[in-house]
């Protein structure tokens, strides 16, 4: 039993230590390079708006710090402290042993953790975010998007954890591969019915309107192939002042969604060249890679959750005596974060990869010259930082550093 304790803690700490570590290196990195433009960029970018991305990312990074630490608190306060196995005593003098306490138990897991997160999110919108000029949402707006993501969450998740809690129940031995199944089958589902049911529960979508960008998008489209359902723009503006455009759905149901805030920054040859950007992400398949890549890992959780489930030690080890598969369900989403910590290079390093092929794709079938333009301008506007630290992207992230990614652009 302690072993296990041990083990665990040790992940936790050394994860808790890295984030820490990593995100020390990317403020004082970003802080030392604040008082001088890269040469790359210093026609389009003043040093006003270069200092304000420092200290931007500055904020951001010092506070997502204060997030790390207080996440390894409550991991220790739910496992150790003895806080799951008080959620299961609350569900256990309402319910009878059974799929519906189970239910209740995880329901109640994630309440509290929303709980915890909510305050996060409210600085980081109305503190940080409103420092910035970045904020765009009034605090009513912000409870009512955390209630409805709350429902939202509780219609899509209980349904699926109910059909596995059944699952254990009645199938026995193998019952993790019909789970892994159902889990993937309907991963595939919300992704279908996410654009057309759920992004309009947060969301205004209208149909594009300006004729000239119309034709200009519709002729990349034909160029490239594409037979879409809608050429969407959403009202992003409502909440935040940072731009963006993406691609959803596949089929018949494929649409494109432009935030107003983008279409506002962006001239029509540069949004051309950014939706050529999310189209090579399409073509290439980049969703579905990554689709088939995080299927392959969840197979291997749903085995190891099935090994861990039969073990009176997995439980005992982690602070709880009342050991029941949806606590193993539980506390498996407390332990795993850790471990699979140290994967996350690997996954930003494959996120970076498509970011280069979906550019590349870009350069081909519109303007490479228009989106490093686009670009600079999103970098710009959204305060993103031209120098962070090497280490923490390399970790982090899923797009390539913006100096690396415009010199590759503006070879092309
Ligand atoms: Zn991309």
């Amino acid at each position: 039993m302690l072993a296990f304790s041990l083990v665990f803690l040790a992940a936790l700490a050394l994860a808790t230590a890295t984030r820490l570590w990593l995100a020390a290196r990317h403020v004082a990195h970003v802080r030392a390079h604040r008082e001088r433009v890269p040469d790359a960029f210093s026609s389009e970018i003043s040093l006003d708006a270069h200092r304000k991305a420092a200290d931007y990312t500055a904020a951001r990074t010092r506070f997502a710090m204060v997030d790390v630490a207080t996440g390894a608190v409550v991991a220790l306060a739910f496992t150790f402290g003895g806080g799951l196995q008080l959620l299961h005593e609350v569900s256990a003098s309402w319910l009878a042993d059974g799929i519906a306490r189970g239910l209740l138990l995880i329901a109640m897991v994630g309440v509290v953790s929303a709980l915890i997160d909510l305050p996060f999110d409210f600085y980081r919108t109305f503190v940080t975010e409103q420092r910035f000029g970045f904020n765009k949402m009034t605090p009513g707006l912000f409870f009512v998007d955390a209630a409805k993501g709350l429902i939202v969450g509780a219609v899509i998740l209980l349904p699926l954890a109910a059909a596995i809690l059944w699952f254990i129940r009645e199938i026995g031995e193998y019952w993790w591969i019909w789970a892994w199944a159902l889990t993937a089958a309907y991963g595939i589902v919300v992704h279908f019915i996410a654009p057309t049911l759920i992004a309009p529960l947060f969301h205004k979508f209208s149909p594009m309107q300006d004729a000239e960008l119309k034709e200009r998008v519709e002729r990349l489209l034909e160029r490239c192939g594409f037979k879409v359902k809608g050429l969407m723009v959403m009202d992003g503006s409502r909440r935040s002042a940072h731009g963006n455009a993406y691609f959803t759905g596949f089929g018949a149901s494929k649409r494109i969604v432009f935030f107003d805030t983008l279409l506002a920054q962006l001239g029509p040859p540069e949004v051309e060249a950014v939706l050529a950007h999310e189209l090579g992400h399409f073509r290439l398949r980049h969703v579905l890679k990554r689709m088939a890549w995080s299927g392959g890992f969840s197979f291997v959780f749903f085995w190891l959750l099935s090994f861990l489930m039969q073990r009176d030690w997995f439980y005992s080890a982690l602070g709880v005596a009342s050991p029941s598969p949806a606590m193993a369900l539980v506390l498996f989403m407390f332990v795993i974060p850790p471990f699979t910590f140290l994967l996350q290079p690997l996954g930003a390093m494959y996120s970076r990869k498509h970011e280069f092929e979906a550019d590349r794709y870009a350069a081909q079938h519109a303007s490479a010259r228009d989106l490093a333009s686009a670009l600079i301008k999103l970098y710009r506007d959204n305060a993103t930082t031209l120098t962070p630290d090497p280490l923490h992207s390399a970790f982090y992230d899923s797009h390539p550093p913006a100096t690396v990614r415009i010199a590759r652009l503006q070879k092309a």
